[in-house]
Protein backbone atom coordinates (compact mmCIF):
# COMPACT_ATOMS: atom_id res chain seq x y z
CA UNK A 1 0.00 0.00 0.00
CA UNK A 2 0.83 3.75 -0.87
CA UNK A 3 -0.72 6.02 1.48
CA UNK A 4 -0.34 9.57 0.45
CA UNK A 5 -3.47 10.93 2.53
CA UNK A 6 -1.55 11.99 5.73
CA UNK A 7 -3.21 15.49 6.01
CA UNK A 8 -6.68 13.21 6.32
CA UNK A 9 -5.57 11.18 9.13
CA UNK A 10 -2.64 9.43 10.05
CA UNK A 11 -2.19 5.53 11.42
CA UNK A 12 -0.95 5.17 14.99
CA UNK A 13 2.38 4.86 15.79
CA UNK A 14 3.53 1.54 17.55
CA UNK A 15 4.72 3.35 20.21
CA UNK A 16 1.86 5.45 20.85
CA UNK A 17 -0.70 2.90 20.47
CA UNK A 18 1.80 0.88 23.00
CA UNK A 19 0.68 3.78 25.52
CA UNK A 20 -2.81 3.44 24.75
CA UNK A 21 -3.04 -0.35 25.41
CA UNK A 22 -0.71 0.31 28.65
CA UNK A 23 -2.46 3.09 30.50
CA UNK A 24 -5.59 1.69 29.95
CA UNK A 25 -4.56 -1.63 31.79
CA UNK A 26 -2.19 0.07 33.98
CA UNK A 27 -4.43 3.48 35.21
CA UNK A 28 -8.31 2.08 35.87
CA UNK A 29 -9.03 4.59 38.20
CA UNK A 30 -11.41 7.45 37.34
CA UNK A 31 -8.59 10.41 37.61
CA UNK A 32 -11.92 12.34 39.50
CA UNK A 33 -11.72 9.36 41.98
CA UNK A 34 -10.63 10.43 45.75
CA UNK A 35 -8.91 7.06 46.29
CA UNK A 36 -5.95 5.94 45.65
CA UNK A 37 -6.37 4.43 42.07
CA UNK A 38 -7.73 7.69 41.41
CA UNK A 39 -4.97 9.86 42.66
CA UNK A 40 -2.69 7.80 40.51
CA UNK A 41 -4.59 8.09 37.32
CA UNK A 42 -4.61 12.07 38.17
CA UNK A 43 -1.02 12.10 38.67
CA UNK A 44 -0.17 10.79 35.12
CA UNK A 45 -3.19 13.35 34.14
CA UNK A 46 -1.04 15.92 35.20
CA UNK A 47 2.56 14.58 34.08
CA UNK A 48 1.08 14.09 30.04
CA UNK A 49 -0.17 17.77 30.44
CA UNK A 50 2.26 19.12 31.92
CA UNK A 51 4.54 17.72 29.01
CA UNK A 52 2.59 19.39 26.34
CA UNK A 53 2.78 22.42 28.33
CA UNK A 54 6.58 22.38 28.31
CA UNK A 55 6.65 21.72 24.51
CA UNK A 56 4.45 24.68 23.62
CA UNK A 57 5.76 26.74 26.27
CA UNK A 58 2.24 27.29 28.19
CA UNK A 59 0.36 26.77 31.15
CA UNK A 60 -0.98 23.38 31.94
CA UNK A 61 -4.33 24.83 32.87
CA UNK A 62 -4.49 26.53 29.26
CA UNK A 63 -5.11 23.12 27.46
CA UNK A 64 -8.53 21.90 27.15
CA UNK A 65 -8.91 17.88 26.03
CA UNK A 66 -11.35 17.57 23.36
CA UNK A 67 -12.33 14.47 20.92
CA UNK A 68 -11.01 16.74 18.12
CA UNK A 69 -10.23 19.70 16.06
CA UNK A 70 -14.22 19.82 15.39
CA UNK A 71 -14.83 20.15 18.85
CA UNK A 72 -12.12 22.12 19.78
CA UNK A 73 -13.43 24.82 17.01
CA UNK A 74 -16.93 24.44 18.37
CA UNK A 75 -15.47 24.77 21.79
CA UNK A 76 -13.43 28.16 20.77
CA UNK A 77 -15.81 30.06 17.98
CA UNK A 78 -19.29 29.21 19.86
CA UNK A 79 -17.41 29.58 23.49
CA UNK A 80 -16.35 33.03 22.36
CA UNK A 81 -19.60 33.94 20.17
CA UNK A 82 -21.61 32.91 23.54
CA UNK A 83 -19.03 34.99 26.00
CA UNK A 84 -19.63 38.12 24.18
CA UNK A 85 -22.27 38.62 22.51
CA UNK A 86 -23.25 41.59 24.92
CA UNK A 87 -20.09 43.68 23.32
CA UNK A 88 -20.73 42.20 20.00
CA UNK A 89 -22.15 39.72 17.13
CA UNK A 90 -19.43 40.21 14.63
CA UNK A 91 -16.93 37.61 13.84
CA UNK A 92 -14.60 37.50 10.88
CA UNK A 93 -12.92 34.40 9.31
CA UNK A 94 -11.22 33.59 6.07
CA UNK A 95 -11.95 31.86 3.01
CA UNK A 96 -9.62 28.92 4.08
CA UNK A 97 -10.84 27.52 6.57
CA UNK A 98 -11.86 24.05 7.17
CA UNK A 99 -14.84 23.40 6.41
CA UNK A 100 -15.69 22.36 10.46
CA UNK A 101 -15.64 26.72 10.77
CA UNK A 102 -18.12 27.38 8.01
CA UNK A 103 -20.76 25.24 9.67
CA UNK A 104 -20.14 26.50 12.97
CA UNK A 105 -20.42 30.30 11.83
CA UNK A 106 -23.59 29.17 9.44
CA UNK A 107 -24.94 28.09 12.75
CA UNK A 108 -24.00 31.46 14.73
CA UNK A 109 -25.39 33.60 11.98
CA UNK A 110 -29.06 31.68 12.30
CA UNK A 111 -29.17 33.07 16.01
CA UNK A 112 -28.04 36.90 14.99
CA UNK A 113 -24.43 36.72 14.31
CA UNK A 114 -22.33 38.74 11.26
CA UNK A 115 -19.69 36.27 9.95
CA UNK A 116 -17.35 38.31 7.40
CA UNK A 117 -14.84 36.72 5.32
CA UNK A 118 -11.60 38.32 4.89
CA UNK A 119 -9.93 38.18 1.40
CA UNK A 120 -6.72 36.24 0.36
CA UNK A 121 -4.14 37.30 -2.71
CA UNK A 122 -3.35 35.30 -5.61
CA UNK A 123 -1.13 33.03 -3.05
CA UNK A 124 -3.58 32.63 -0.32
CA UNK A 125 -2.01 34.81 1.80
CA UNK A 126 -4.39 37.15 4.02
CA UNK A 127 -5.40 40.15 2.85
CA UNK A 128 -3.81 42.27 5.56
CA UNK A 129 -5.57 45.55 4.64
CA UNK A 130 -9.16 43.83 4.34
CA UNK A 131 -8.31 42.04 7.58
CA UNK A 132 -7.61 45.66 9.33
CA UNK A 133 -10.93 47.14 7.54
CA UNK A 134 -13.24 44.49 8.19
CA UNK A 135 -11.91 44.69 12.04
CA UNK A 136 -14.74 46.23 14.29
CA UNK A 137 -15.68 47.69 17.47
CA UNK A 138 -18.16 44.92 17.98
CA UNK A 139 -15.72 42.44 16.42
CA UNK A 140 -15.43 39.41 18.98
CA UNK A 141 -13.62 37.42 17.24
CA UNK A 142 -11.22 36.30 14.35
CA UNK A 143 -10.44 32.61 13.24
CA UNK A 144 -7.79 31.91 10.52
CA UNK A 145 -6.43 28.50 9.68
CA UNK A 146 -2.41 28.31 10.37
CA UNK A 147 -2.20 25.93 7.55
CA UNK A 148 -4.79 25.11 5.27
CA UNK A 149 -5.99 21.92 4.49
CA UNK A 150 -6.45 21.48 0.78
CA UNK A 151 -3.70 24.13 -0.62
CA UNK A 152 -1.51 23.90 2.82
CA UNK A 153 -1.02 27.90 2.75
CA UNK A 154 0.76 28.65 5.78
CA UNK A 155 -0.40 31.75 7.64
CA UNK A 156 2.07 34.79 9.65
CA UNK A 157 -0.05 34.34 12.09
CA UNK A 158 2.32 36.93 14.80
CA UNK A 159 1.70 39.62 12.08
CA UNK A 160 -2.47 39.25 11.70
CA UNK A 161 -2.34 39.02 15.56
CA UNK A 162 -0.48 42.05 15.21
CA UNK A 163 -3.26 43.60 13.22
CA UNK A 164 -6.02 42.43 15.24
CA UNK A 165 -4.89 44.04 18.49
CA UNK A 166 -3.86 47.50 17.24
CA UNK A 167 -7.40 47.30 15.49
CA UNK A 168 -9.34 46.22 18.42
CA UNK A 169 -7.61 44.91 21.72
CA UNK A 170 -10.73 43.33 22.84
CA UNK A 171 -10.73 41.03 19.65
CA UNK A 172 -10.37 37.47 20.25
CA UNK A 173 -7.86 35.62 18.08
CA UNK A 174 -8.71 32.00 17.26
CA UNK A 175 -6.56 29.38 14.54
CA UNK A 176 -7.38 26.17 13.76
CA UNK A 177 -3.58 24.60 13.41
CA UNK A 178 -4.81 21.14 13.25
CA UNK A 179 -2.53 20.81 9.94
CA UNK A 180 0.77 23.17 11.40
CA UNK A 181 1.19 21.32 14.14
CA UNK A 182 3.71 18.43 13.78
CA UNK A 183 4.73 19.62 10.39
CA UNK A 184 6.07 22.69 11.03
CA UNK A 185 6.70 24.95 14.12
CA UNK A 186 3.94 27.02 16.20
CA UNK A 187 3.63 29.58 18.66
CA UNK A 188 0.63 29.67 20.72
CA UNK A 189 1.62 32.57 22.15
CA UNK A 190 0.60 34.22 18.50
CA UNK A 191 -2.58 33.52 19.48
CA UNK A 192 -5.62 33.29 21.97
CA UNK A 193 -6.99 29.80 21.42
CA UNK A 194 -6.01 26.82 19.17
CA UNK A 195 -7.39 24.05 17.66
CA UNK A 196 -5.46 20.62 17.11
CA UNK A 197 -5.94 16.41 16.61
CA UNK A 198 -4.23 13.75 17.41
CA UNK A 199 -4.87 11.88 14.88
CA UNK A 200 -3.04 13.95 11.96
CA UNK A 201 0.04 13.39 14.29
CA UNK A 202 0.55 9.63 14.18
CA UNK A 203 -1.79 9.76 17.48
CA UNK A 204 -5.01 8.14 18.28
CA UNK A 205 -8.53 9.01 16.81
CA UNK A 206 -11.01 10.86 19.21
CA UNK A 207 -8.25 13.12 21.12
CA UNK A 208 -7.12 16.99 20.68
CA UNK A 209 -7.34 20.07 22.28
CA UNK A 210 -7.84 23.63 22.43
CA UNK A 211 -5.65 25.73 23.54
CA UNK A 212 -7.23 28.74 25.04
CA UNK A 213 -4.96 31.87 27.21
CA UNK A 214 -5.69 31.69 30.43
CA UNK A 215 -6.36 35.60 29.71
CA UNK A 216 -9.33 35.11 28.25
CA UNK A 217 -12.98 33.38 29.11
CA UNK A 218 -15.62 31.58 27.18
CA UNK A 219 -18.44 30.13 27.76
CA UNK A 220 -18.85 26.44 28.22
CA UNK A 221 -20.59 24.41 25.88
CA UNK A 222 -20.76 21.12 28.06
CA UNK A 223 -22.09 21.08 31.58
CA UNK A 224 -21.29 18.09 34.20
CA UNK A 225 -19.54 16.67 36.81
CA UNK A 226 -15.40 16.43 37.18
CA UNK A 227 -12.93 18.35 38.43
CA UNK A 228 -10.63 18.66 36.11
CA UNK A 229 -11.56 20.94 33.60
CA UNK A 230 -14.72 23.35 33.72
CA UNK A 231 -15.20 22.99 29.68
CA UNK A 232 -14.83 19.47 29.38
CA UNK A 233 -16.72 18.13 32.47
CA UNK A 234 -16.52 14.36 32.54
CA UNK A 235 -13.94 11.28 33.09
CA UNK A 236 -10.81 12.19 30.86
CA UNK A 237 -9.98 9.85 28.82
CA UNK A 238 -6.42 8.99 30.18
CA UNK A 239 -4.91 6.50 28.05
CA UNK A 240 -6.15 9.32 24.76
CA UNK A 241 -4.72 11.90 26.88
CA UNK A 242 -1.67 10.32 27.84
CA UNK A 243 -0.72 9.12 24.14
CA UNK A 244 -1.66 12.58 22.92
CA UNK A 245 1.06 13.64 24.95
CA UNK A 246 3.03 11.01 23.61
CA UNK A 247 2.17 11.90 19.68
CA UNK A 248 3.12 15.40 20.30
CA UNK A 249 6.40 14.58 21.92
CA UNK A 250 7.19 12.59 18.55
CA UNK A 251 6.27 14.57 15.96
CA UNK A 252 8.05 17.77 17.39
CA UNK A 253 11.07 15.68 16.65
CA UNK A 254 13.36 17.72 13.75
CA UNK A 255 10.62 18.83 12.38
CA UNK A 256 12.71 21.14 9.81
CA UNK A 257 15.02 17.70 8.78
CA UNK A 258 12.02 16.29 8.11
CA UNK A 259 10.50 19.36 6.47
CA UNK A 260 13.48 19.48 4.13
CA UNK A 261 12.94 15.84 2.99
CA UNK A 262 9.35 16.07 2.62
CA UNK A 263 9.77 18.76 0.15
CA UNK A 264 12.36 17.00 -1.82
CA UNK A 265 9.21 14.46 -2.19
CA UNK A 266 7.34 17.31 -3.09
CA UNK A 267 9.65 19.07 -5.97
CA UNK A 268 9.86 15.50 -7.55
CA UNK A 269 6.47 14.97 -7.97
CA UNK A 270 5.45 18.42 -9.16
CA UNK A 271 8.47 18.28 -11.78
CA UNK A 272 6.75 14.93 -13.20
CA UNK A 273 3.19 16.72 -13.39
CA UNK A 274 4.46 19.98 -15.14
CA UNK A 275 4.90 17.99 -18.32
CA UNK A 276 1.13 17.84 -18.34
CA UNK A 277 -0.40 20.56 -19.36
CA UNK A 278 -4.15 19.53 -18.01
CA UNK A 279 -2.47 19.03 -14.50
CA UNK A 280 -2.55 22.63 -12.63
CA UNK A 281 -0.35 22.48 -9.98
CA UNK A 282 -2.48 24.04 -6.62
CA UNK A 283 1.02 25.25 -4.79
CA UNK A 284 1.67 28.43 -3.66
CA UNK A 285 4.95 29.84 -2.49
CA UNK A 286 3.26 30.12 0.86
CA UNK A 287 2.12 26.11 0.71
CA UNK A 288 3.97 23.68 2.90
CA UNK A 289 5.33 20.73 1.23
CA UNK A 290 3.38 17.66 3.28
CA UNK A 291 0.30 18.84 0.97
CA UNK A 292 0.11 19.10 -2.16
CA UNK A 293 -3.26 20.15 -4.07
CA UNK A 294 -3.45 19.41 -8.05
CA UNK A 295 -6.41 19.61 -10.33
CA UNK A 296 -6.17 16.91 -13.05
CA UNK A 297 -8.24 19.14 -15.53
CA UNK A 298 -9.19 16.16 -17.95
CA UNK A 299 -10.83 13.86 -15.56
CA UNK A 300 -13.26 13.71 -12.44
CA UNK A 301 -10.88 13.08 -9.19
CA UNK A 302 -13.08 10.63 -7.74
CA UNK A 303 -12.39 8.31 -11.08
CA UNK A 304 -8.74 8.88 -10.69
CA UNK A 305 -8.58 8.12 -7.15
CA UNK A 306 -10.58 4.88 -7.65
CA UNK A 307 -8.31 3.71 -10.53
CA UNK A 308 -5.17 4.47 -7.85
CA UNK A 309 -7.07 2.47 -5.18
CA UNK A 310 -6.62 -0.12 -7.11
CA UNK A 311 -3.21 -0.62 -6.63
CA UNK A 312 -3.82 0.42 -3.48
CA UNK A 313 -2.32 3.95 -3.53
CA UNK A 314 -4.34 6.28 -1.73
CA UNK A 315 -4.77 9.70 -2.32
CA UNK A 316 -7.32 12.32 -0.95
CA UNK A 317 -10.49 14.60 -3.10
CA UNK A 318 -11.50 17.50 -1.33
CA UNK A 319 -14.39 15.40 0.34
CA UNK A 320 -12.79 14.52 3.42
CA UNK A 321 -12.07 18.13 4.02
CA UNK A 322 -14.79 19.69 2.10
CA UNK A 323 -18.33 20.26 2.73
CA UNK A 324 -19.19 19.91 -1.54
CA UNK A 325 -17.67 18.70 -3.98
CA UNK A 326 -15.52 21.73 -4.78
CA UNK A 327 -12.38 22.98 -3.13
CA UNK A 328 -13.01 26.29 -1.20
CA UNK A 329 -9.63 27.03 -0.91
CA UNK A 330 -8.86 26.33 -4.37
CA UNK A 331 -11.84 28.68 -5.61
CA UNK A 332 -10.54 31.21 -3.07
CA UNK A 333 -6.94 31.31 -4.50
CA UNK A 334 -7.63 30.82 -8.09
CA UNK A 335 -11.42 31.91 -8.84
CA UNK A 336 -11.76 28.96 -11.22
CA UNK A 337 -14.65 26.80 -10.74
CA UNK A 338 -13.67 23.79 -12.80
CA UNK A 339 -10.02 23.98 -11.41
CA UNK A 340 -11.82 23.65 -8.06
CA UNK A 341 -13.77 21.06 -8.90
CA UNK A 342 -11.05 18.38 -9.98
CA UNK A 343 -8.60 18.58 -6.90
CA UNK A 344 -6.52 15.66 -5.84
CA UNK A 345 -4.75 16.37 -2.41
CA UNK A 346 -1.34 14.50 -2.48
CA UNK A 347 -0.55 14.45 1.18
CA UNK A 348 2.84 13.59 2.21
CA UNK A 349 5.08 12.81 5.67
CA UNK A 350 8.03 12.68 6.41
CA UNK A 351 7.40 8.40 6.68
CA UNK A 352 6.83 8.74 3.13
CA UNK A 353 9.78 7.16 1.09
CA UNK A 354 11.07 7.97 -2.00
CA UNK A 355 10.78 4.61 -3.27
CA UNK A 356 6.95 4.87 -2.90
CA UNK A 357 6.65 7.86 -4.72
CA UNK A 358 8.88 6.64 -7.47
CA UNK A 359 5.78 3.71 -7.84
CA UNK A 360 3.54 6.20 -7.40
CA UNK A 361 4.33 8.74 -10.29
CA UNK A 362 5.11 5.14 -12.28
CA UNK A 363 1.44 4.39 -11.77
CA UNK A 364 0.26 7.55 -12.39
CA UNK A 365 2.10 8.00 -15.89
CA UNK A 366 0.51 4.88 -17.00
CA UNK A 367 -2.72 5.51 -15.97
CA UNK A 368 -2.99 9.16 -16.84
CA UNK A 369 -1.69 8.17 -20.33
CA UNK A 370 -3.93 5.73 -20.97
CA UNK A 371 -6.58 8.49 -20.03
CA UNK A 372 -4.87 11.34 -21.54
CA UNK A 373 -4.89 9.26 -24.94
N1 LIG B 1 -9.45 21.49 11.02
C1 LIG B 1 -8.60 21.13 10.05
C2 LIG B 1 -7.70 22.17 9.45
C3 LIG B 1 -8.56 19.79 9.61
O1 LIG B 1 -7.72 19.46 8.63
C4 LIG B 1 -9.44 18.85 10.20
C5 LIG B 1 -9.43 17.40 9.76
N2 LIG B 1 -9.75 17.21 8.41
C6 LIG B 1 -10.31 19.28 11.20
C7 LIG B 1 -10.27 20.61 11.59
C8 LIG B 1 -11.24 18.34 11.88
O2 LIG B 1 -10.51 17.55 12.77
P1 LIG B 1 -11.11 16.29 13.53
O3 LIG B 1 -11.24 15.23 12.50
O4 LIG B 1 -10.09 15.95 14.57
O5 LIG B 1 -12.40 16.69 14.14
Amino acid sequence: MIYLDYSATTPVSYEVLDTVSKVSKEFVGNANSLHALGLKSANLLESATKQIADIFSINPNEIVYTSGATEANNMAIIGVAMANHRKGKHIIVSKLEHPSVYVICDYLKSIGFEISYVNNDENGLIDFDDLKNKIREDTILVSICMVNSEVGVRQPLKIIRQIIKKENIATIFHSDMTQAIGKVPVNFHDVDLASMSAHKIFGPKGIGFLYKSSMIKITPLIYGSGKSNELKPGTPPLPLIAALSKAIRLANNDLEKRERFVNLLNEKIVKFLEQYPNIKINKTKYSIPQILNISIMNIMPETFLHILDKYEIYVGTNTACSSGNISNSVMAIYNDSKRAKHTIRISLSYVTTTDEINKFLEVFKEEYEKISL
